[in-house]
């Protein structure tokens, strides 16, 4: 038979174990699927800088197992297990591991968003040595060095006007030669003089060395010329991927794929079903904004399921 729960939590990010802390103290006792990245963005991290309340700053990893053992504390129970498809049509709602089926009267979904990576050898073992996906958490350690930005969105623009607050130097490389962002996001970057443009271009390949990131192999798209280039650091802008695959129609989703949340609140178009964090946020990406979205999820919740 299903197992039925209050509340079921999909996902393990700042977001979902803060909506976890909460609803555990109200009595909730929720059930929380980790999901195959358990603990999100952040245990990739290494130092996180700007999380309140450490004034020496935390490693990336221990924040979420703090939060984690916070929220278990109070009667969270965890289950190392992906959500394979959700059934939202009727109450309770349904939710489906392998063979295995979960009821629950609310669900909190807080699966998160992965950065987009190009793909490149090496990329993802000298991300935190030279290779970044977060110019907010990352741009304060690349004082008066080289940097690259890859993209042509407004990310890359807010990013690399971002980077010239500490790098000397910060090179967008874009595919095409034309940008993507916003005009106003365009003008500030192209008015930076920090800032030189390297059009129809990519990264071909990182070099490294024991310390990280040293160089990258840019190629021209249009001429196939490749040019060899010194760089402290490589950001990536090129977009993230919200994990909402797993709930194909059953909610409504924006163009690029994250959940459609109501105004302030974490509601959804389904009632009793809410969404914090990056999957239902492409703007602000912080921890402490996915932290402050899951607790507003759990109120919500912890609301809804009082008026039924
Ligand atoms: P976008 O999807 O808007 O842009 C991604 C950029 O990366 C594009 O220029 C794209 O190129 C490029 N790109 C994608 N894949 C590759 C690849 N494999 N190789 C090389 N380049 C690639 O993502 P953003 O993160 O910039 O923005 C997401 C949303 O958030 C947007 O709606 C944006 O407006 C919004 N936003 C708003 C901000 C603000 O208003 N202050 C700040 C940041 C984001 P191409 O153009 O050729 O497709």
């Amino acid at each position: 038979m299903a197992e039925k729960r209050k509340v079921i939590i999909i996902g393990t990010g700042p977001a979902g174990l803060t909506a976890a802390l909460y609803t555990a103290r109200a009595n909730l006792e929720p059930l929380v699927f980790e999901g195959h990245e358990p603990g999100g963005q952040l245990t990739l991290t290494t130092e996180v800088e700007n999380f309140p309340g450490f004034p020496e700053g935390v490693m990336g990893p221990d924040l979420i197992m703090n939060i984690k053992k916070q929220a278990e504390r109070f009667g969270t129970v965890y289950q190392s297990k992906t959500v394979d498809s959700v059934d939202f049509s009727k109450r309770p709602f349904s939710v489906k591991v392998g063979s295995e089926e979960y009821l629950a009267d609310s669900i909190i979904i807080s699966t998160g968003a992965s950065a987009r990576f190009l793909g490149l050898p090496h990329e993802k073992e000298l991300t935190g040595k030279g290779v970044s996906t977060c110019a907010t958490c990352d741009g304060f350690f690349y004082r008066d060095k080289i940097v690259h930005v890859v993209g042509g969105g407004d990310t890359a623009m807010e990013d690399a006007n971002f980077i010239t607050k500490f790098a000397k130097k910060v090179y967008v490389i874009h595919r095409r030669d034309s940008l993507r962002a916003s005009k106003p996001m365009q003008e500030r970057a192209m008015n930076n003089e920090k800032i030189e443009f390297i059009w129809n271009s990519t990264v071909s390949e990182i070099l490294f060395d024991d310390s990280g990131v040293t160089g990258i192999k840019v190629e021209n798209l249009k001429t196939g010329e490749i040019e060899e280039r010194q760089t402290d650091g490589l950001f990536y802008a090129i977009g993230h991927t919200p994990n909402t695959k797993f709930l194909s129609g059953q909610i409504e989703l924006d163009d690029h794929g994250f959940i459609k949340t109501q105004g302030k609140n974490p509601d959804t178009n389904i009632p009793g079903v809410f969404a914090c964090g990056d999957v239902q946020d492409s703007y602000y990406r912080q921890a402490i904004t996915a932290a402050g979205s899951g607790c507003q999820a759990a109120i919500r919740a912890e609301r809804f399921l009082d008026g039924h």
